[in-house]
């Protein structure tokens, strides 16, 4: 039975129970919430998962960290490395997005290793598959294609992203709508090519129910892609994207009616005045499916910042009801991420989501805030490293700073306003 189905049926599954506690809302909100769709809980049956969580209406919101091997960067060690990383600093969920070397052993190793939910790109596995075997991955089939989600189904992948919205309708208003960027998703670029060369449908689309049977049988939420995304502010909410968006709140539709949990992925690069309308537009377009959102970043030149343009966007998107954010790190645009890399943009991603539920006004969620504020008041340094969201940095730079008065730092020193006021409302 899916979470959806026990939700459905008012049952409360041990997720459901564990997720209503960790987040400390009912399981009888909870399961009015899974049932609408509104809410998921990605995790495959066949897999246990120490750090489970539920995502969507009412949550915290979530973080997902990609890792993953290149053709050009593929060293395991390194990618569990970022895993490790991942999860230390608070990522909730991590997606394998591995193109290079032995992708199957790769997701196993990941698999082994998370605690936290695994997701992937199946559409990756095919075309590498399809490039190592037949010469080119155009050569991929529909029939591969499936074979892939099945293998990693089976694996135990708890969520998957399903380019189902990339159609020859979709894709030909990228076209007219002369686009600056065109297609920037990887999945959504090699299913472009394939349906230009073969002079068919998406693969992904016409197999949709197929897939659906296959995530029914291990509870697989699909994470439905948006592989028209805008890569320029310039194409944001253009035609191609509401098309596509409109599509996968279809597809969501179907899947909710086979028991499937869904979400939905997001933009891109989006101006900041646009974010309100694309949260709202997926919310209404998709029946309030949980809303992945791939940044979104604010500005597109922001290179070696790139994190810090997507907290902007990300920190606004969750305010209006985004209800996960994708990490970006500073590499973005320009490398493969190293583990520096990847562990500043899990912190960014979390400032944002952060930011977002204390607008949100997510249970509890300015309960850290005010520790943090309380132990600055009393200028307790070890307290506010500890409820850093970065301690290993945060006692770095207090180290190295050497005040002449200990209860102060070397910011402002004897004229430190805290401690003045605390003397000022001594006399
Ligand atoms: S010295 Fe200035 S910055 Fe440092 S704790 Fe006091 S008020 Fe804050």
């Amino acid at each position: 039975m899916t979470q959806l189905e026990s939700a459905l049926k008012n049952k409360t599954s041990r997720e459901i129970a564990a997720v209503a506690e960790i987040e400390r809302v009912s399981r009888n909100f909870l399961k009015k919430n899974i049932a609408s769709g509104r809410i998921v809980i990605p995790k495959n049956n066949k897999r246990t998962i120490k750090k489970i969580c539920g995502i969507g209406y009412g949550l915290r919101t979530k973080i997902n960290a990609n890792i993953g091997t290149s053709s050009d960067e593929a060293d395991i060690s390194d990618e569990l490395e970022k895993l490790r990383v991942s999860v230390e600093y608070g990522a909730d969920t991590v997606m394998d997005l591995s193109i290079g070397q032995d992708i199957s052993g790769i997701r196993r190793a990941v698999l082994k290793e998370s605690r936290v939910p695994v997701g992937t790109v199946p559409i990756y596995q095919a075309a590498q598959e399809a490039t190592r075997r037949k010469g080119n991955f155009l050569k991929m089939t529909a029939d591969c294609l499936l074979g892939v989600i099945q293998e990693q189904a089976e694996d135990g992948v708890d969520f998957m992203t399903i380019h189902a919205g990339v159609t020859r309708k979709t894709v030909s208003l990228v076209k007219k709508g002369k686009r600056i960027l065109d297609i920037v998703s990887r999945g959504g670029a090699i299913l472009t090519s394939w349906m230009a060369h073969h002079k068919k449908e998406n693969p992904l689309y016409e197999c949709f129910d197929k897939i659906l049977e296959i995530a029914y049988n291990y509870d697989i939420t699909l994470s439905l892609g948006d592989g028209l995304r805008p890569g320029s502010i310039l194409d944001a909410t253009d035609a191609a994207q509401l098309s596509e968006l409109r599509l996968l709140g279809k597809l969501a539709r179907r899947a909710h009616e086979k028991k499937v949990q869904v979400i939905i992925e997001g933009p891109g690069h989006v101006p900041l005045e646009q974010i309100r309308k694309n949260v709202e537009l997926e919310k209404r377009l998709c029946n309030d499916a949980p809303f992945y959102v791939l940044g979104p970043l604010v500005t597109d030149v922001a290179s070696t910042r790139d994190h810090i343009s997507a907290a902007i966007g990300g920190a606004l998107a969750a305010s209006y009801g985004a209800d996960y954010l994708c990490v970006v790190s500073p590499a973005e645009h320009l490398r493969h991420p190293s583990v520096e890399d990847i562990k500043e943009g899990v912190i960014a991603a979390r400032i944002a989501g952060h930011s977002g539920d204390i607008a949100k006004r997510i249970n509890g969620a300015t309960d850290w805030d005010k520790q943090m504020s309380i132990a600055r008041k009393k200028r307790d340094w070890n307290e506010q490293i500890s409820l850093s969201i970065d301690p290993q940095k945060a006692k770095e730079y207090r180290a190295a700073s050497k005040p002449h008065l200990l209860d102060v730092c070397t910011m402002c020193s004897e004229y430190c306003s805290i401690k003045l006021i605390e003397e000022c409302a001594k006399v």
